[in-house]
């Protein structure tokens, strides 16, 4: 990814030095935070079903593992390129360290388009990159996990190729199917947050969820368990897209028949439900609602579309939706953006009780595991807005100086610089 003249991982520094400007950081840890503690590349051949071979890249970059063991997802993705994997994996160090959680940041992927692979097919390219970077890997040093084409079915061929090194290892992994240690709310997690998130946001303005209009980009994990959690609380979703286009209705989609489509296999515009329009995916952006939630892709909303998002709110459940030139122009036109950081902190929030519970040994009931869910983003959200007023800035500027903080007082405690 690279738009308006950044790469990602430029675009995700540019937002850390807007913060860091703010709590008066130090030029020396400047340097460390703004680059990787570790990256690697590694090639994986993978034979598929009818005999060919083919080699897709992999990687794993770790970020900073000041406050604990490096922690982020594995996407499988044509554009899953080392300057994305990079940007994600910071990311991931001032999500972990916004919601104080004890972990610091990575990401890794396949630069891969997955589609129409087989599951023989999958299975074997995930067993050959985990192998490939199982030297970094650790309960205590890296702890991977689910995200763009990749689920719970990937983490367990991940947990089976470590294990077979390393012995019995289910904290390897997060997100894992529930018969292998698995956390009942894990799955649903991140979407479930992302509403937990708004509706401290909406308490804050004295708003109510209850009719409140969504439009959301992505209906896979995240997208689609955000359409759920707000249709239980009255909200209403009246624009829904995937890969494949969208849909829009003006009274609400009909969640549960898209839900089904999906379970199915289909795509979001293959509904049949009476009275829906077809819509672009540009569209779905610039679709007239109350809160506009991108769960697809980054880089969605840029210094052009921002112009033209009919949106009251942006809440980021995809990770850097908005490039910095988006950013701006939502700000001058007083549309707030709640943060990627933030915003979908409930998938690592998820997987760190999951994590906790597979050391323990220890299964939580899914009641607690959505109390604790809930408390955690509220307090994230409430110390957010409360660092925004404090500093005169943006909720994501604010979120930001929260996480740059904490891991600058970690390296300076540590010894690092
Ligand atoms: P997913 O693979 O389950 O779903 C992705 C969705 O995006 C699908 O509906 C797909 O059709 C759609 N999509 C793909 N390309 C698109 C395009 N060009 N235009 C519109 N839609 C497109 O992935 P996910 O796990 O739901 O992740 C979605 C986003 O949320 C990503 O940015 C990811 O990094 C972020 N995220 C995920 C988690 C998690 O726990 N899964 C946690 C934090 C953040």
């Amino acid at each position: 990814m690279a738009k308006e003249g950044l790469t990602a991982f430029a675009a995700v520094n540019r937002y850390f030095e807007e913060a860091a400007g703010l709590v008066h950081l130090d030029d020396a840890l400047y340097a460390v935070l703004t680059s990787t503690y570790r990256e690697i590349s590694v090639q994986i051949p993978v034979r598929l079903d009818d005999g060919r071979l083919i080699v897709a890249r992999g990687y794993r970059v770790q970020h900073n593992g000041a406050r604990g063991p490096y922690k982020g997802g594995i996407r499988y993705h044509p554009t899953a390129n080392l300057e994305e994997v990079r940007a994600l994996s910071a990311l991931m160090t001032w999500k972990t360290a916004l919601l104080g959680l004890p972990f610091g940041g990575a990401k890794g992927g396949i630069e891969v388009d997955p589609t129409g692979m087989s599951t023989g097919e999958l299975q074997r390219m995930t067993k050959r990159f985990t192998s490939a970077i199982a030297h970094i890997l650790g309960v205590y040093r890296d702890i991977p996990a689910p995200d763009m084409n990749t689920n719970a079915q990937t983490m367990a061929w991940m947990m089976d190729a470590y294990s077979a090194v390393h012995g019995y290892s289910p904290a390897i992994v997060t997100g894992k199917p529930l018969d292998l240690g698995g956390a009942p709310g894990r799955e649903a997690a991140t979407g479930r947050g992302v509403v937990y998130v708004l509706e401290a946001y909406a308490a804050q303005h004295g708003m109510d969820l209850a009719g409140l209009r969504l439009a959301i980009q992505g209906f896979g994990n995240v997208g689609s368990w955000v359409a759920r959690e707000a249709v239980a609380r009255g909200a209403v979703v009246v624009a829904v897209s995937d890969v494949a286009g969208g849909v829009r209705h003006d009274k609400g989609v009909d969640v549960d028949r898209l839900v089904a489509v999906a379970a199915a296999g289909g795509r979001v515009p293959e509904t049949d439900q009476p009275g829906v329009d077809k819509i672009s995916n540009d569209e779905l952006l610039e679709a007239e609602c109350d809160v506009l939630v991108p769960a697809a892709l980054g880089e969605v909303i840029d210094g052009d579309n921002a112009a033209r998002v009919r949106a009251s709110v942006v809440v980021e459940a995809a990770n850097y939706p908005v490039t910095p030139a988006g950013d701006k122009v939502l700000g001058d036109r007083g549309i707030p953006v709640v943060p990627d950081i933030l915003a979908n902190a409930g998938g690592v929030t998820g997987s760190y009780f999951e994590w906790t519970q597979n050391i323990q040994q220890f299964t939580w009931k899914e009641d607690r595991f959505n109390d604790e869910l809930r408390d955690r983003l509220r307090a994230a959200y409430q110390a957010t807005a409360a660092t925004a007023a404090e500093l005169g800035c943006t909720l994501r500027q604010a979120a930001f100086a929260i996480g740059i903080r904490k891991v600058a007082e970690a390296d300076r405690l540590r010894g690092y610089v």
